[in-house]
């Protein structure tokens, strides 16, 4: 039985892995709540307590730390945090880049955990539902080259953006002035994600997605060019990839590949024409792929769609994961 403590329990991934240690039945001694002070004096039922939400501080910090409260936050209270004795799994792109620290889809490179010195990073939402339907492939026919583009959901960027569209959406039918979050509007709109943009034209969303599937994949050679684009959609991410593999390929054993992988289930009926949209995946724990056919234009190259709850295998579902194998 362990201490737990969610940084960020307020917040759209935080309420997802509280959801999660709940449903899992994880075993815990005691559970500990942290947001920002704008959360002060909030306490959020779990199991048969109501728990209070704290303000962040070191000495009241136990156990078990998923951080859910963005890069920042992160940056400075892990180190602090794994300094005291604390292990942290955190969902933010702080230190997935480091090469001291294990970034880890438990069914893909679970092994990589045991390396861990206090500190396991949990991917990029987009990264993990493209990888889920790929890995099982990348290891029979060795992935060279990937082009991938996103059709991300507002919550991927938190509670505050998917309120957001709800509101904008809500005056846009009613007719009503509504003052944008963003530069534009965002209801019944879609824009290229608007993460940091680098001198190279690329955002830094597309340039995790490269970095975290070779880090993830351990195949340095992967070559990667994501375009991602945030679309009105509340929850679930999608992803359509072409993938140019080294070895050829039948498309029969494709399926037979994909079929047998945890985490993920091919979603399609050709007859009807029908494939997994972002409501099929939307609370759900697995990844839906199908659609998997062979890209005419170029030597082994497979095309596939992809779709996944980003809160929870792409954020808290995978965080919770990573505890349950630690704790195995
Ligand atoms: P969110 O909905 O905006 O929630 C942010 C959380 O952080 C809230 O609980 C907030 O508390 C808390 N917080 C903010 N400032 C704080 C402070 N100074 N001290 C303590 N807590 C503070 O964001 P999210 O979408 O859950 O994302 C959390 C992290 O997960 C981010 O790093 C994000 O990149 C990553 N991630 C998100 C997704 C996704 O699909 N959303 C997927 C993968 C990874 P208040 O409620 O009090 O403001």
């Amino acid at each position: 039985m362990k201490k737990i403590s969610i940084v960020g329990a307020t917040g759209a991934v935080g309420q997802e892995i509280l959801r999660l240690l709940n449903v899992r039945n994880f075993p815990l001694s005691e559970l500990r709540l942290f947001a920002s002070p704008r959360s002060a004096g909030k306490s959020i039922p779990f199991r048969s307590e109501s728990i209070p939400v704290e303000p962040l501080k070191l000495d009241r910090l136990a156990g078990l730390v998923f951080f859910a409260a963005g890069s920042s936050i992160s940056k400075e209270w892990i180190g602090p945090a794994i300094e005291k004795g604390c292990v942290a799994i955190d969902s933010s792109s702080a230190f997935r880049r480091n090469p001291d620290v294990p970034l880890v889809i438990p069914e893909i490179n679970g092994h990589a955990l045991a390396s861990h010195r206090g500190l396991i990073a949990s991917p990029n939402c987009a990264a993990t539902i493209l990888l889920m339907p790929l890995f099982a492939l990348h290891r029979k026919y060795r992935a060279k080259r990937i082009v991938a583009s996103t059709y991300q959901a507002a919550s991927g960027a938190g509670a505050h953006l998917l309120q957001e569209l709800q509101q904008e959406t809500r005056a846009f039918l009613e007719q009503r002035p509504y003052n944008h979050y963003l530069p534009f509007p965002y209801a019944f709109n879609l824009y290229p994600h608007n993460s940091a943009l680098r001198e190279n034209g690329y955002v830094e969303e597309e340039i995790k997605m490269a970095d975290e599937t070779r880090k993830i994949l351990e195949d340095e050679t992967i070559q990667l060019t994501a375009t991602c684009v945030r679309v009105p959609v509340l929850r679930a991410h999608s992803v359509s990839a072409n993938v140019e593999f080294r070895e050829p390929f039948s498309l029969e054993d494709v399926y037979k590949t994909v079929q047998g992988v945890p985490g993920v289930a091919i979603l399609e009926d050709r007859a009807a024409n029908r494939f997994a949209t972002p409501y099929d995946a939307t609370g759900k724990d697995e990844v839906f792929c199908g659609r998997f056919r062979i890209d005419p234009t170029q030597p082994n190259t497979l095309e596939f769609w992809s779709v996944g709850d980003q809160l929870l295998k792409g954020a808290a579902l995978n965080a919770v994961q990573i505890a349950e194998t630690i704790f195995k």
